[in-house]
Parts: C-alpha cells; sequence; structure tokens
C-alpha cells in the first residue's frame, strides 16, 4: 500500500477524487490538513489502555493518530459514501471499527459495552461537525456512560462558552450544564488554514473531564437544570424573578431567605451563579418539599 498522509494536500485530494469524494456542508464536513492537530488531540485526549469513541471520522485523519495512539477506536460516521475510503485509509489498523451511523441515533451505552469491555477508560475524541455541535456534546453527556472524558474540536466561540466563568459575558446555560457532568477547559486554538475547506470562523479543542463522583447526584437534576434553564432564559432579570414559575407560592417565599442563608444577595442574578451555586440552592428548595 502507497503511504497514506492524509494531512499531505496533494494526497488528500488524490484519495478523494479516486473515491469520488467532495467535502458536504450539510454534514459539517471539514476535513482536518494541518498534521500537528490529529496528533496534539490524540495526545491530550487518549492513553495507550483506551478505548476512544470517534464521532465523524471523515477521511480518517484523526483516527489514524487515534489508532496510534489508543487500545481500540470506534468511529461512527453518517456519510456512507466515506465507508469504502475509510476502509483503504485506516486498511492498515487492526484496532479500530467504522460503523455507519448518525451520532444522535445510537444506542452509546449498548456500544460503548459491545466495544470497549477490556478498556481501561472509554473516552470521546472528535472534530465535530459544528452544526450539531451542542446536541451532541449534550447527547454524549446523558448518555450515561461513564466517559472519562471528550476532547473536541469546536468553534472557538462555543469553547469559549463552555469554559466561561460565572459572571462573564460568555457564561450561560451550557456552561453550567457541561460543568455539572465535569471540568472543561480549553487546550488550543486551531486557525481556518487547518482544514479543507476552511471554515469562516476559529476553532479550538477542548477538553471536558468528567467527575470521577458526580458532586451534584444527590441534586433533583430536573429542578436543578430547569433554574438553570429559566435564569439564563432572562439573564438580566433576578434569580427570585426567573425562578418563580418553578417554585409554590410557599417555595416563592422562602426563597430570597434561602438565598441569604446561603449568602447570596437577595437580588443575585443566575449569571453570577456557577453550578455549585444553583445547586445549593435546588438543595434548600428540594428538602422543604421532603419534609
Ligand atoms: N474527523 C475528520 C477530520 O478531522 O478531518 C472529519 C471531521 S468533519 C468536521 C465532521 C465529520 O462528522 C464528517 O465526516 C461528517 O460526515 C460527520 N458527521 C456529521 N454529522 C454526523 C452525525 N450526525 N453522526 C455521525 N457523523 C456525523
Amino acid at each position: 500500500m502507497a503511504e497514506i498522509n492524509l494531512t499531505d494536500l496533494s494526497c488528500l485530494r488524490e484519495i478523494m477524487a479516486r473515491f469520488g469524494i467532495s467535502t458536504k456542508k450539510k454534514y459539517g464536513q471539514n476535513f482536518l490538513i494541518n498534521k500537528a492537530v490529529p496528533l496534539r488531540i490524540a495526545l491530550e485526549g487518549c492513553d495507550e489502555e483506551d478505548g476512544v469513541l470517534e464521532i465523524g471520522p471523515g477521511m480518517g485523519t484523526l483516527t489514524r493518530a487515534l489508532c496510534e495512539r489508543a487500545k481500540k477506536v470506534v468511529c461512527l460516521e453518517i456519510d456512507e459514501t466515506l465507508i469504502p475510503v475509510l476502509d483503504y485509509t485506516l486498511g492498515d489498523f487492526d484496532n479500530v471499527t467504522v460503523i455507519l451511523k448518525d451520532v444522535l441515533k445510537t444506542d452509546l451505552a449498548q456500544l460503548c459495552e459491545e466495544h470497549f469491555a477490556q478498556c481501561e477508560h472509554v473516552r470521546v475524541c472528535a472534530n465535530l461537525p459544528y452544526y450539531i455541535t451542542t446536541p451532541v456534546l449534550m447527547y454524549l453527556l446523558e448518555s450515561g456512560v461513564r466517559f472519562s472524558s471528550v476532547t473536541v474540536m469546536v468553534q472557538k466561540e462555543v469553547a469559549d462558552r463552555i469554559t466561561a466563568k460565572a459572571g462573564s459575558s460568555e457564561y450561560g446555560a451550557i456552561t453550567a450544564a457541561v460543568a455539572y457532568y465535569g471540568k472543561a477547559e480549553k487546550l488550543f486554538t486551531v486557525s481556518p488554514g487547518s482544514f479543507l475547506p476552511a471554515p469562516k470562523v476559529e476553532s479550538a479543542v477542548m477538553r471536558i473531564t468528567m467527575h470521577e463522583e458526580n458532586p451534584y447526584a444527590d441534586c433533583n437534576r430536573k429542578l436543578l437544570f430547569d433554574m438553570v434553564k429559566a435564569a439564563f432564559e432572562q439573564r438580566r432579570k433576578t434569580l427570585s424573578n426567573t425562578l418563580r414559575p418553578l417554585l409554590s407560592k410557599e417555595e416563592r417565599e422562602q426563597l430570597s431567605s434561602i438565598l441569604l442563608e446561603l449568602g447570596f444577595p437577595a437580588d443575585v442574578r443566575g449569571e453570577k451563579l456557577d453550578i455549585s451555586h444553583f445547586a445549593q440552592i435546588a438543595r434548600r428548595i428540594e428538602e422543604g418539599r421532603t419534609k
């Protein structure tokens, strides 16, 4: 087999032409052509004994780097025209399985049980299709699978939002929702020229390291997420006002004393609170309900 170097533009173009591939906007296809990026995602995203789930292998550029580093790689790809390409570009690895499937229609718990039973950790590494970044992230986090980490390329703006500090302008419901599951950090930024075709925006790779024990496991999850959603739907209003529709009359009357007892000003706005603060308030409301 001729040497496959998918970050070499002439090699990538030759393989695309041979298999009749052109990039599809509707699937968010921007293929990596900067050699350093897949290597760095693999290095920071997984280890030797890990099982890795990749979403959207595309031509197989990141997949090859993951196969070289991890024990086992399973990829989910929605575009059937890429399957014969992946057969070819990943043909020299015996630790990879490619599945033709939409990630959002995949039972991830079952998939991981089937493929990663022998792996020390199960992690996600991906250059995500930007048109469904948030649904995919939430789908992964809410899947019930104990992923140890999720390392993904997203639009830089999304990475800034997810890793924002409470009180900053980028901070929002998605920041708090992700923080419920783990600690998010931005690892490095990637310029548009690192992709074919070049996207209009800057990108960034971020890693979410899941909590080993969820510190909010004792909270009423629905109440907590409803509170976060309500607080950010009307972020200029005080928390007391945004929470009103979620609470009984009695709870509404108690809310300001709960806030004061917990050390928050009565007119605090949700955008100033991180997930641990929301959780403190949710616990107190829930205590009242179960008395
Ligand atoms: N990993 C490749 C790379 O880095 O060069 C390709 C990344 S490209 C940004 C996103 C990939 O996700 C494409 O291959 C696209 O076909 C695939 N994709 C889009 N929507 C998907 C979905 N719902 N489920 C699985 N794969 C999807």
